[in-house]
């Protein structure tokens, strides 16, 4: 059964950090990742979430309840676009950090990375944070319709040995690869 994603919410600043009791699983990731393609991918829908022409404009977080199950996907702000201001880049730094220790009931995050680049400093700063603070990762490699398979097992391997044997799902929005297998992920970590 496909499970459906409704978006209740969507806020840009600390103020508005929503008090959800439900269970989350964050997503995050560098712009132009691939995050709203596999947040469209997860939903089986072309333009729940919107895939930009311009990465890096919006600084929103999204809350989508995932029914039937009742758990929250949490879209944050994709991070390391090259052309965001200093200013901009604190904001977001602020408000992730604001979500993920404020959060009581994130169960996960899933860190998006692109398998046809390697691990980029941000990424790894912003997992070994989540590590620091106990949060479970769940790594995420997208767009592997772009990677042959043996760079995908490759970055797979590579990723698993930064994450000290979290191995990431290998993904693509293109092709449908891993989606079943995140959704399980995600349903183990936030229903147990
Ligand atoms: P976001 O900035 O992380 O939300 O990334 P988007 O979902 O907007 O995607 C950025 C670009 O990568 C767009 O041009 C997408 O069409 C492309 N893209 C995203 N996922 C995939 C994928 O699985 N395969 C391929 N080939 N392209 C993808």
């Amino acid at each position: 059964m496909q499970p459906q994603l409704i978006l209740e919410d969507t806020i840009y600043t600390l103020e508005q950090l929503q008090n959800v009791q439900a269970p989350q699983i964050a997503l995050a990731g560098r712009s132009n990742v691939g995050k709203s393609s596999l947040i469209n991918a997860l939903a089986g829908r072309k333009k729940l979430a919107r895939i930009s022409a311009t990465p890096g404009k919006t600084q929103s977080i999204n809350y989508y309840r995932v029914e039937p199950w009742g758990f929250y996907l949490v879209d944050l702000p994709g991070y390391g676009y090259a052309k965001a201001s200093k200013s901009d880049r604190e904001k977001w730094a602020k408000l992730i950090n604001a979500y993920l220790v404020g959060t009581s009931s994130l169960k996960a995050l899933a860190v998006l990375l692109d398998c046809r680049i390697p691990p980029q400093k941000l990424d790894i700063d912003l997992t070994a944070y989540a590590r620091s603070i106990k949060i479970p990762l769940l790594p995420v490699l997208t767009k592997a319709d772009k990677c042959k398979q043996k760079e995908r097992s490759a970055k797979q391997a590579e990723w698993a040995r930064l994450l000290e044997g979290v191995k990431p799902i290998i993904s693509s929005s293109s092709s449908g690869l891993g989606i079943n297998a995140l959704w399980d992920a995600m349903k183990l970590y936030a229903l147990g």
